[in-house]
């Protein structure tokens, strides 16, 4: 990749019609000798990689040495052979973006590399830092001068800059002065710590492979494709340490009594077969649909889903009502991010580049149409026409989640409040502006329901506007906040590949 490409923006997620919350990141972290750990990173990068399409890197620690290589793009595109054959060594940790603080540029690409007492430390984060003013000043006159706008770099100095000799004091202290959210993995001289916020917000698991080595990874579904077998989450405030054939699970900060996992992972974020907190994820999404069915039947021929994330709560809706479920769009599974504009022509059709309709399929029907999620509503409305279009002679929309009101400020991009279109209108004026014959959403007394866990288990903040982790008055005003601060010119012309102590 030649140095212009690096600073060119992926297309905008709307030319594709991509009205959805945008998951931040996918971490992953191993200490496994005498096999081919950035091998291991790549593949459960690839099954997480659903989490972020905007960066991907991974970090090798090699008898004290370490290399990171990350990029823009896809895990598949950053990651050759030939890379992978240069990233040798006993530990690596892993790391897939979406840009939630600090904007698209290759700098805020993770894993962060920092010196600390003349080694280096790799970090990789998922979640998003609320208190970053405080730990600017906690780190004073002392701290790193950071090279990037993300608030994952403030994170790896404030740990890089504590005074501890062993780097699990180092995070143990500095983990009670964190605040928001994070699930972190970090790889410093062999040893790999993972450890995740007392509220929860953002899953990270452990699991054991078969020759007896450690993973860490977000998601359950990253150790099924290693082999892994899952041993437990890391709970919240725990910190976990794994060294060659050794796991060491300490509670460092007090879990908060209001507990804060996002809601949001099991309606749409999280992949369907992953298990979190002991639900797996798509058995959730079809008792979603269930409730769904039971608080707002309608009659019609047909259930289909919005491909792909809105397909099992359309069939728990479809077992609940009795309504048969049928396909009446098909998704182009294979199209991401890209960094090719469309023309003006291709512009227009934009929704069909991603989903395109089974006129045979959908002709004379009336049809109840499931969805995970609306957030600016905009490619709802393309949908419906185009469901008219192709001969369906009623659309009654039905929402796996309550309407979104607010914006979160724990790692997910969901808009702006102004932007979200059921903080401005009601779902009748929601109704009529995406032109279906009805629209109801599952209530938050359904959806908790469906989960069969008490509401103070969740954040759910997006639905309701109380945030379980208190939001700085300025950082409610822009997610690209750090944007005035200072570069450090070096981080400008940054090498692809960071050989680092
Ligand atoms: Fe998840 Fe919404 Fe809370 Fe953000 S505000 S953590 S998206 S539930």
């Amino acid at each position: 990749m030649t140095e212009s490409q690096k600073h060119i923006k992926p297309a905008s997620p709307d030319l594709f019609d991509h009205d959805k919350p945008e998951e931040a990141c996918g971490v992953f972290g191993t200490v496994a000798p005498g096999r081919d750990v950035s091998r291991l990173a790549f593949f459960a990068l690839f099954a997480l990689q659903h989490r972020g399409q905007e960066s991907a890197g991974i970090a090798v620690d090699d008898d004290g040495h370490l290399t990171a290589i990350k990029d823009m793009g896809l895990v598949s595109q950053v990651f050759k052979e030939q890379t992978l054959k240069s990233l040798s060594g006993q530990a690596a940790i892993g790391h897939v973006r979406y840009s939630t603080t600090g904007s698209t540029r290759w700098a805020n690409a993770q894993p962060v590399c920092l010196n600390r007492n003349g080694h280096t430390l790799a970090l990789a984060h998922n979640g998003n830092i609320v208190n970053t003013a405080e730990l600017r000043e906690i780190m004073g006159p002392q701290g790193i001068k950071l090279t990037s706008t993300s608030d994952s770099e403030l994170l790896a100095a404030l740990i890089a800059t504590n005074p501890a000799e062993d780097i699990r004091d180092a995070v143990a202290e500095s983990m009670p002065r964190i605040k928001g959210a994070f699930s972190v993995v970090l790889l410093s001289q062999g040893t790999v710590v993972g450890f995740r916020d007392p509220w929860g917000v953002r899953p990270l698991c452990v699991g054991k492979l078969e020759d007896e080595h450690y993973v860490l990874a977000s998601e359950s579904c990253a150790l099924d494709i290693l082999g892994a077998k899952f041993l437990q989450e890391i709970e919240p405030g725990q910190m976990a340490v794994i060294t060659d054939g050794k796991l060491e699970l300490r509670q460092v900060v007090e879990p908060k009594k209001r507990q804060g996992f996002c809601i949001f992972e099991y309606i749409y974020f999280a992949r369907p077969d992953s298990v979190i907190n002991g639900l797996n994820v798509s058995q959730a999404r079809n008792r979603m649909g269930e409730e769904l069915a039971r608080e707002s039947l309608v009659e019609a021929d047909m259930v289909i889903p919005i491909p792909d994330t809105g397909t099992p709560a359309a069939i728990g809706f479809a077992r609940a009502s009795g309504v048969p479920y049928g396909e009446g769009l098909i998704k182009n599974r294979y199209v991401g991010r890209t960094f090719i504009q469309p023309d003006q022509n291709l512009r227009q059709h934009g929704i069909r580049i991603k989903l395109n309709p089974l006129s045979e399929a959908i002709k004379g029907k009336s049809l109840v149409v499931v969805d995970d999620s609306i957030v600016r509503g905009n490619t709802t409305q393309k949908l419906v026409r185009m469901l008219y279009d192709a001969g369906a002679t009623e659309v009654h929309l039905r929402i796996s989640s309550p309407p979104i009101t607010h914006s979160c400020f724990y790692g997910i991009d969901t808009a702006t409040n102004t932007e979200l279109i059921a903080s401005e209108k009601t779902v009748e004026e929601i109704r009529k502006q995406v032109g279906a014959d009805s629209l109801e959403y599952i209530s938050l007394a359904g959806l908790q329901r469906a989960l069969g866990r008490p509401a103070e288990d969740f954040c759910r903040a997006c639905f309701t506007g109380n945030y379980p982790i208190d939001i700085p008055a300025e950082l409610k005003l822009s997610k690209h906040r750090f944007e005035q601060i200072e570069q450090d010119p070096a981080a400008k012309e940054p090498a692809d590949k960071e050989p680092v102590a």
